[in-house]
């Protein structure tokens, strides 16, 4: 030291950093990771949707990578104890690989089914469809984006011939001169997208919220139409009813770019407005604002989320509201148009590539000749060999563990135990199989059943990538390595590829097809190699995305078939991908919810999400913070029907169906209808809301009704 001179600080490596983006919703917000002194913290990273905005949830996501519930070794059932108990990987997936083989030599390849979740990044997807219909050779796939996005889906599909969740930016909310969101809640699920609808707000325009209850958004609307549970479709008849009595139609449009009005617009000429108010309670002075404020302005937004479409109408539901903007216009048109708003981290890019039970990679039809050559050819396999479609989500589980359903489930990313519909008869049929794998970090509530668990990765330990509510293809980036014992998916469905190859008596280094070198690579860049491949001339095109290109711009828009050309950030601006280039109305009429109320069970309950836990709650329940914030289940009820009950506040309460119950404290509230009662659906044990839901289903997309079942609810005698 010299004198005076303060003591030189060796200067230490640069702290670690990684730019990537958050793991839990689709809004994918950016964000910065920095590891310093063994401790991992979470910057807000300016990105084109979150705008430096991030939730609390995406705040404290870093909470989970040195948690004192990580799972850092496989788990085998002891079969004396029935307990679960540390394993070597060999001896994990030897019994997996024997496992499978024992069940599909004894009940066939079908007899062996995968699930998969909408928090995987493409890549593991586009794995794990793969591994089914090749490795397994069993037509069982699905996963749980069925319970989130499939009916959007389906009715995007059929309208517009393609299902991208938005078809224009994030950024066009900020610009519209009236929004209208139906059965979305993003400032209690996506807080940060609400700097969108502030800034619309402060350009004077119009937000219109559709919504059972008084939600955080709907308090921010200029105008809230408080429909009864299971009754957005009559709305949307009513609305596109006075859009043509009022003369507010686009007739050019409608002539020029679609098909179908006529049946539609006499559908909708029985639903004149008070005949929708008299069954959903919303007046017609309300319908008819809604409906001249969208027929009126120059830029207009009509987004649908869960609230309209988790019902078993729920196709037919958004497809009331697509109805409505294709009549108005607004599809293709600059700064309008339909969308629906996507709930988990990969919900769009997880139901394009492969772990839909009717689907392979590009958001082919795998009952399409050319496309299962064309992915066959990819793959390297007869495309005759390539089994056909399986069965939706629901149906799926529900036949787990059945004479005739699969005996052994393989589960990614997933936790049916809790989010699943009619849970309790689920939990029954998983404790049913002969075989249940589980690869999670965390044991869940479906982990803990299982007769092998293997520990994976998490989001800030792997590259890959996801694809956003706009269907803009994002980077994830590892800061990372796993922990010592944690496998990445890729890894894990690599290796059993491999020892499957062996049980069955093949060469373990090669693909089980023509192709020579390794069937599953479990490095993410060559599998997206291969996804862009196997996507190319879908719908779902990634060929001329590449993980540079997302690097040196803000992410690429699919379709984007040539590294040369465009990305596509705006559909629908000239033509729609169907084949005669036009959207396609479909009439579509009312029908009551599945279970209607009755003297028994007189209640409506609906089931969502609070803004500090996301899904099944197996990550968020453990981050203190959130915990704190939100840290048990509970039963919204209006005080008017607590008096009748004579119930209290947080005083606990039995929610019962036909199905099951719940147990939680009664929130009062006046935010809810007196008709109504409402549970966050994140909790297991006795809180778990799903016991108490409808497992009827959508006859086109599966997807379950868990916006509305009949119920009643009963005071807990407490000792
Ligand atoms: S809004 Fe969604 S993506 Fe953004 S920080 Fe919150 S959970 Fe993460």
């Amino acid at each position: 030291m010299t004198d005076g001179a303060r003591p030189a600080t060796a200067p230490g490596p640069p702290p670690r950093e990684a730019a990537t983006h958050c793991p839990y919703c689709a809004l994918q917000c950016g964000m910065t990771l920095r590891e310093e002194n063994d401790r991992v913290a979470v910057l807000p990273r300016q990105f084109p949707t979150n705008r430096g905005g991030l939730c609390q949830k995406g705040w404290t996501a870093a909470e989970l990578l040195d948690h004192p519930d990580r799972l850092t070794s496989p788990l085998l059932r002891d079969p004396a104890s029935g307990e679960l108990r540390p394993a070597t990987w060999d001896a994990a997936l030897d019994r997996v690989a024997e496992g499978i083989r024992g069940v599909q030599s004894g009940h066939g390849r079908d007899a062996v089914a995968v699930f998969g979740g909408g928090g995987l990044t493409n890549e593991k997807a586009y794995a794990l469809g793969k591994f089914a219909r090749v490795a397994l050779r069993t037509r069982h796939i699905d996963y749980n984006g069925r319970f989130c996005m499939s009916s959007a889906a389906a009715a995007g599909m059929r309208a517009f011939g393609v299902d991208r969740g938005l078809p224009f930016p994030l950024s066009d909310l900020g610009r519209a001169d009236t929004l209208l969101l139906v059965g979305a809640n993003p400032a209690e699920t996506m807080p940060p997208l609400v700097r969108w609808l502030t800034e619309q707000r402060q350009r004077g325009g119009k937000l219109i919220v559709v919504d059972p209850r008084v939600t955080a958004t709907a308090r921010l609307a200029d105008l809230h139409l408080q429909p009864l549970p299971g009754t957005d479709l009559a709305v949307a008849s009513a609305l596109l009813h006075i859009a043509v009595t009022e003369g507010l139609v686009d007739k050019d449009y409608i002539a020029a770019r679609t098909t179908g009005f006529e049946e539609v617009r006499r559908a909708v000429a029985a639903w004149w407005p008070a005949r929708a108010e008299a069954l959903s309670g919303v007046p017609v002075a309300d319908l008819e604002a809604t409906a001249r404020a969208l027929g009126t302005g120059e830029r207009v937004v009509i987004l649908t989320a869960r609230g309209a479409e988790q019902h078993a109408k729920g196709v037919d539901t958004v497809t009331g509201y697509v109805n409505l903007a294709l009549a108005l216009g607004l599809p293709g048109r600059p700064g309008s148009g339909y969308g629906c708003l996507t709930g988990q981290g990969n919900g769009q890019g997880g139901r394009e590539h492969g772990q839909k039970a009717d689907q392979l990679p590009g958001y082919r039809r795998i009952d399409d000749p050319a496309a299962r050559a064309h992915v066959a050819g990819v793959w390297g396999v007869p495309a005759d060999d390539l089994p056909g479609p399986g069965v939706p989500a629901y149906r799926l589980l529900d036949s787990l563990g059945t004479p005739d359903g699969p005996k052994a489930l393989l589960v990614f990313g997933s936790n049916p135990v809790v989010s699943a519909p009619r849970a309790t008869r689920i939990e029954g049929r998983l404790r049913d199989l002969d075989l249940l794998v589980v690869a999670d970090f965390l044991l869940s509530e479906t982990a803990a059943l299982a007769d092998v668990v293997l520990p994976t990765a998490q989001w800030a330990e792997e590259d890959g990538t996801m694809t956003n509510l706009e269907g803009r293809v994002l980077r994830r980036r590892a800061l990372r390595e796993p922990p010592p014992g944690v496998r990445t998916d890729l890894a894990i469905l690599a290796d059993l590829t491999a020892r499957l190859a062996q049980v069955q008596g093949r060469d373990p280094s090669q693909s089980p097809g023509v192709n020579k070198g390794p069937f599953l690579p479990a490095e993410p860049a060559a599998v997206f190699a291969e996804l862009r491949r196997a996507s190319a001339g879908g719908i779902a095109d990634y060929a001329g995305i590449t993980w540079e290109r997302i690097d040196t711009h803000d992410g690429a828009y699919w379709p984007c078939p040539d590294p040369d050309g465009p990305d596509t950030p705006r559909l629908f601006a000239e033509r729609f991908p169907t084949p005669d280039g036009r959207a396609r109305f479909h009439a579509v009429e009312h029908r009551p919810a599945a279970e209607e109320v009755s003297a028994a069970y007189p209640l409506h309950f609906t089931t969502g999400r609070v803004l500090a836990q996301y899904q099944s709650g197996t990550q968020t329940r453990r981050v203190p913070a959130l915990n704190r914030a939100a840290p048990e289940a509970f039963v919204e009820l209006h005080p008017d029907l607590a008096g009748r009950l004579g119930v209290t506040d947080g005083e606990p309460v039995r929610v019962v169906s036909r199905r099951g119950e719940m147990v939680a404290p009664a929130r009062l509230s006046t935010a809810i209808r007196p008709d109504t009662v409402f549970a966050p659906f994140h909790w297991g044990g006795a809180a778990r809301a799903n016991s108490v839901t409808n497992d009827a289903v959508d006859p086109v997309s599966g997807m379950p009704e868990f916006k509305i079942c009949a119920v009643r609810v009963e005071r807990v005698e407490t000792p």
